[in-house]
């Protein structure tokens, strides 16, 4: 019990810790990628090259961040009972600026009553993952759905897409560390996901068919009382 209660102080330091470096790293990052930016305009040839691979890595380090950290405070992890229309509203801001400047279009129908419990910052991330996925999948317009209902005391929650869909193949690789079919992915959101919604004690699965779409169904145990 001891032990347990260490590593359980430990990681909440480094959740913390994590936090922090997020907020800080994030800014100069932005900062350089606008002048890199300006630069590349200037440069030709094997010189171009070098500040475009240059703006592509800033890319990929500020990717990290996002499928980890988006919502992240510096604050110890709070476990509380979350209203999930208010969670998902706050995903529904961040997300749907990324949305529209890709011309895809967000329907979100979540009731007001629905409840699970967990940490708020991971719960966002969780669901920030998935839809930004969904986001990247439509290469362009399209539509993505969310919906959410209470079944057998359980919150169920769905992400629908109609993009690109997945392979067999690909659907069996989900959640795999560095699995990544983008030229820009990580491969850790999904990973992320899986880990936070299985310490809430919920469930992930996907559906998903090439060129026709994908779905997301979480399920949480719900905390209404
Ligand atoms: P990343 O987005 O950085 O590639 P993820 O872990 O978020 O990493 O996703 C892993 C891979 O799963 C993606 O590269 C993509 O090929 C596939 N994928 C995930 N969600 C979807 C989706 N909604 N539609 C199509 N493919 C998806
Ligand atoms: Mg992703």
């Amino acid at each position: 019990f001891n032990n347990e209660l260490q590593r359980s102080e430990k990681m909440a330091i480094i959740s913390e810790l994590a936090a922090s470096v997020a907020h800080e790293v994030r800014n100069p990052l932005q900062v350089t990628r606008g002048f890199l930016q300006v630069l590349t305009k200037k440069y030709r040839n094997q010189d171009k090259l070098y500040m475009t691979m240059a703006l592509e890595e800033l890319d990929r380090a500020a990717g990290i961040i996002t499928d980890f950290l988006t919502f992240a405070k510096p604050q110890f992890e709070r476990i509380s009972v979350l209203n999930v229309k208010e969670e998902l509203g706050h995903v529904e801001g961040v997300i749907v600026p990324l949305a529209n400047l890709q011309g895809a279009q967000i329907d979100m129908r979540v009731p007001d009553h629905l409840q699970v419990k967990g940490n708020s910052s991971k719960f966002k991330q969780a669901f920030i993952n998935m839809v930004k996925n969904s986001i990247e999948a439509l290469n362009g317009d399209g539509q993505i759905n969310v919906w959410a209902y209470e079944m057998d005391e359980r919150v169920v929650i769905h992400i629908q897409d109609n993009g690109e869909g997945m392979s067999k193949e690909e659907l069996a690789r989900l959640g795999e560390p560095y699995f990544s079919n983008k030229t820009k992915g990580t491969g850790l959101g999904l990973m992320v996901t899986f880990r936070i919604v299985e310490a809430m004690g919920g469930s992930l699965e996907f559906k998903s068919e090439k060129g026709v779409g994908t779905e997301a169904v979480v399920s949480f145990p719900s905390a209404a009382v």
